[in-house]
């Protein structure tokens, strides 16, 4: 497969998430690295965020609180590019509302290679790499491939149903408007 290389600059886009029971380490986790975590522009869920805000001292990107869609939001960032770095504790021993956000978000940061850590040892490895302050361009699947596959019962790839259905809709406006 095609791949392609998305960069990430010096500073980083970091997102920050904790459930509730989590939430004392990563507080714990980001005042020992403040100083680390500063210079770099850091997103968070609602409810972590304003913690962390108040911890740290400097300002936070707030989103949705996670169950409120926090963490889809998170998720469509990554895809636009706006998020180079994940840092979720998330609680393994609670079952949570927003389950399939979770898996998500998760599912996200994989197929965009985005960067993850799930616990506060990961954590620790990943904010002191030296890979941390320079710049890095992660490789993705060039997914093209995926966007023009043939879809099954049709003639057509994917873009070319797409445009398809289009045509379609077009056609019938005009008729409709014709009709009136
Ligand atoms: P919260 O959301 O920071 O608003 O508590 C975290 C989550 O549960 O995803």
């Amino acid at each position: 497969m095609i791949q392609k290389r998305i960069a990430m600059g010096k500073n980083k886009k970091i997102a920050l998430v904790a459930h509730d029971r989590k939430k004392r380490d990563l507080v714990e986790w980001a005042k020992f690295n403040r100083d680390l975590l500063a210079h770099h522009k850091v997103f968070a869920t609602g409810t972590t965020g304003t913690l962390l805000e108040k911890e740290l001292g400097f300002p936070i990107i707030k989103l949705q609180s996670g169950p409120l869609g926090g963490d889809q939001q998170i998720g469509s960032k990554i895809v636009d590019g706006d998020i180079d770095f994940l840092i979720f504790f998330w609680d393994p021993l609670e079952p949570q509302p927003h389950d399939p956000d979770v898996k998500a978000l998760l599912r996200m940061a994989v197929v965009w290679n985005v960067p993850v850590a799930c616990d506060r040892s990961s954590a620790d490895f990943m904010i002191s790499s030296p890979l941390m302050d320079s710049k890095y361009e992660r490789i993705v699947p060039d997914y093209e491939e995926y966007r023009g596959r043939t879809i099954p019962g049709t003639e057509s790839t994917a873009v070319e149903r797409a445009a398809e259905l289009e045509n379609e809709k077009t056609i019938a406006t005009a008729r409709a408007a014709q009709k009136r």
